[in-house]
C-alpha cells in the first residue's frame, strides 16, 4: 500500500553524522521548518559514523602526513593542511556552541584531548618530517608543534614504539598536544537525541528506495518500512541525501544532471584492536606514519589511543581492502548497479587507470593475520599476535569523475557536495577528511541550496561559528580567542597554554 504523506520542508536521508549536523544547523537557522529523517538501520550512527567503523581522528592536519606534500623544489606544500585545520576549527566552534547552549551535556562523551604525532623511519623520511615541521611550526594554526629525533625524548613520547627497537634505526617524530579523539558515533546519537526534542520526526528501519521530482518541483520519496515491507510516499521541498556510501545510488535515481558522469569506487577497511590492557596503558596519542608506496592516502597506518564507552582502547590500521559493497551493510551488487550509461565510460577509464590500486586493495584483503602483525611491528617491534584482534571498519566510496587535470575517470580522495541548480536537493559523496569537517561541509550544502537565505542567517551562523567567513591563519587574535574558548568548553585545556607570536 502506498499513500502520499503531507509535504515536509526538509527530508534528511540517512542517520549518519552528516545528516545529524545538517539537521542541527537547520534547526538553529530555521526552527519553524519541519524536518523528517529516514534511516534504514535500527539506530543512528551505525555505518561509517560509528565509533568502531572509523578512526575517530579529529582531522586537523596536525599529524596526517598526506596533507603536506613535498614539491618538486623540495619545499613543503602546507596549503591543504591549513585548509583542513581551519575546517576543523569550524567543527570545534559549532560543537562548543551546542555545549554552551546545553544541547549537548558532557563534551567528553564525544571528544577527548589527545596528542597527535607523526612518526617516520629512514633518513629520507626523517628529512621530510623535519622540513614539514619547519614549515608548519611557523604557522599560527600549528603552534606548539615539537620535533625530535632524540631516542630518549621519543622514549618519553612513544614508549611502546621505542621499546625493543634496534638502536641503528633512524626515527623521528613530531608532537602536538592539542589533538583530539572524536567519538563520531556518540556525537551522531547525541545530535539526533537533541533533534528529537525539537520535534524532528526520525524514522529508523525506513529505507528510501526512490527519489523523484514531483510536478511542482518538490521531491517525492518512496520509503519502505524494512520490517513490514509497507511503502509510504513522502514529499519535501528540500532533500539531503546523506546516505554515506548509499548516496550515489539515490543521487542517480534523482536524475539531476549534476549527478551524471559520476561513479563510486569502494574501499573497505580493517583495524587491529589490542585486547591487552597492559599494552593499551603504555600508549597515549595518535601516531600517524607514512603510507606505503602505491597505497591510497586513506590507508596511512596509525596507532591510536581511542576513547570508546569511557574506556581507553588501542587501534592500529586501517588496512585497506576491496569489497563491491558501498555500505558495510550494503549489497554485493552495489558496485555493478552503480554503473549507468552516463558513467560507464568514466568508470571504465578509472578501471584502466586504477589497476594498480585495485591490485593493491585485493592484496591487502588477502593478508594473513601474521602479515598484518608484521606491519604493526613497524610501529610496535615486540607486538604479540595474541594481544591483537582484527575488526572490520566502515566502507568508503571514493568519487570517480572526469576532471580537467586528471582527465576521464579520475579517482578523488575528498568529499563532494553535488546539488541541483535550484538547490532543492543535495548529496554528499566521498569520505575524506570526513566526519571531522562535517560542519564545514554542511555549511557548504546550506550555502549552495539556500543562497537567498544566507544574508538573513549570517548573524546566527556567526553566533554559532565566530570564524565564519574569516581566515583564522590571518586573524591570529580571533584564532587565539577561538582556540581558548573551544578548548575550555570542550575540555581540551592544553590549548590555553600556547603563546601566540
Ligand atoms: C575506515 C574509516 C576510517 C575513517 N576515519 C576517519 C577519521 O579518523 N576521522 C574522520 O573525520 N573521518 C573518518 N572517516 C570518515 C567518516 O567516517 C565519514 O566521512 C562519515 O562518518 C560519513 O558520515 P555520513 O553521515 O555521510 O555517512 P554514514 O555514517 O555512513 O551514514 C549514512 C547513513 O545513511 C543510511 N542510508 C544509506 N542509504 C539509505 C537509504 N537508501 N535509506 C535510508 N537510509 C540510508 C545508512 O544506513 C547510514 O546510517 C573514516 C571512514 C572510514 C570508513
Amino acid at each position: 500500500m502506498s499513500n502520499i504523506q503531507k509535504q515536509t520542508d526538509v527530508i534528511l536521508i540517512g542517520g549518519g553524522v552528516m545528516s545529524a549536523t545538517l539537521g542541527s544547523l537547520l534547526k538553529e537557522l530555521a526552527p519553524e521548518w519541519e524536518i523528517k529523517v529516514f534511516e534504514k538501520l535500527a539506530n543512528a550512527g551505525e555505518e561509517s559514523s560509528n565509533e568502531w567503523n572509523n578512526a575517530g581522528t579529529g582531522h586537523s592536519a596536525l599529524c596526517e602526513l598526506n596533507y603536506t606534500s613535498e614539491k618538486s623544489d623540495g619545499s613543503i606544500d602546507i596549503s591543504k593542511a591549513i585548509k583542513i585545520n581551519e575546517q576543523f576549527q569550524v567543527s570545534l566552534q559549532f560543537w562548543s556552541y551546542l555545549v554552551n547552549c546545553k544541547l549537548i551535556d558532557n563534551p567528553h562523551d564525544f571528544i577527548m584531548p589527545l596528542p597527535h604525532m607523526s612518526m617516520v623511519q629512514g633518513d629520507q623520511n626523517v628529512a621530510f618530517l623535519k622540513k614539514r615541521f619547519e614549515a608548519l611550526s611557523k604557522n599560527p594554526l600549528f603552534q606548539g608543534m615539537e620535533y625530535s629525533d632524540d631516542p630518549a625524548k621519543l622514549m618519553e613520547w612513544i614508549p611502546l614504539i621505542m621499546q625493543d627497537r634496534p638502536s641503528n634505526d633512524s626515527i623521528a617524530a613530531t608532537k602536538i598536544d592539542y589533538g583530539t579523539d572524536v567519538n563520531f558515533g556518540a556525537l551522531t546519537r547525541m545530535l539526533f537525541d537533541h533533534l528529537k526534542t525539537k520535534n524532528v520526526d526520525i524514522k529508523y528501519k525506513h529505507s528510501v528506495d526512490n527519489v523523484k521530482r514531483a510536478s511542482d518541483g518538490s521531491w517525492e520519496l518512496k520509503v519502505r518500512n524494512v520490517d513490514t515491507g509497507s511503502v509510504e510516499r513522502h514529499n519535501a521541498k528540500f532533500v539531503f541525501i546523506g546516505g554515506g556510501g548509499g548516496s550515489l545510488h539515490l543521487l542517480q535515481k534523482s536524475g539531476i544532471p549534476e549527478g551524471k558522469h559520476i561513479g563510486g569506487f569502494p574501499v573497505s577497511g580493517y583495524f587491529m584492536v589490542c585486547n591487552n590492557p597492559e599494552v593499551v596503558a603504555q600508549h597515549h596519542g595518535k601516531v600517524y606514519g607514512k603510507a606505503k608506496v602505491g597505497a591510497p592516502p586513506m590507508s596511512v597506518p596509525h596507532l591510536d589511543t581511542r576513547f570508546i564507552d569511557n574506556k581507553k582502547s588501542l587501534l592500529f590500521g586501517p588496512f585497506a581492502g576491496f569489497s563491491p559493497k558501498f555500505l558495510k551493510t550494503g549489497s554485493m551488487f552495489d558496485l555493478i548497479t552503480s554503473v549507468k550509461p552516463n558513467n560507464v565510460l568514466t568508470m571504465l577509464a578509472a578501471g584502466a587507470k586504477e589497476m594498480a590500486l585495485t591490485k593493491y586493495l585485493i592484496q591487502q584483503v588477502m593478508l594473513s593475520k601474521e602479515q598484518r602483525m608484521e606491519e604493526l611491528r613497524e610501529f610496535i617491534p615486540n607486538a604479540k599476535s595474541e594481544d591483537w584482534d582484527l575488526v572490520v571498519a566502515g566502507q568508503r566510496v571514493q568519487v570517480i569523475k572526469d576532471t580537467a587535470e586528471g582527465g576521464k575517470g579520475t579517482l578523488q580522495f575528498g568529499t563532494e557536495v553535488v546539488s541541483a541548480s535550484d538547490g532543492s536537493i543535495a548529496a554528499l559523496l566521498g569520505a575524506s577528511p570526513g566526519a571531522s569537517t562535517a560542519v564545514h561541509v554542511m555549511l557548504e550544502v546550506i550555502n549552495k541550496c539556500f543562497p537567498q537565505r544566507m544574508k538573513e542567517w549570517e548573524p546566527k551562523i556567526k553566533e554559532m561559528i565566530p570564524s565564519y567567513g574569516e581566515s583564522l591563519m590571518e586573524n591570529t587574535e580571533l584564532l587565539h580567542e577561538i582556540q581558548t574558548s573551544t578548548a575550555e568548553t570542550l575540555g581540551l585545556s592544553k590549548k590555553k597554554e600556547l603563546v601566540y607570536s
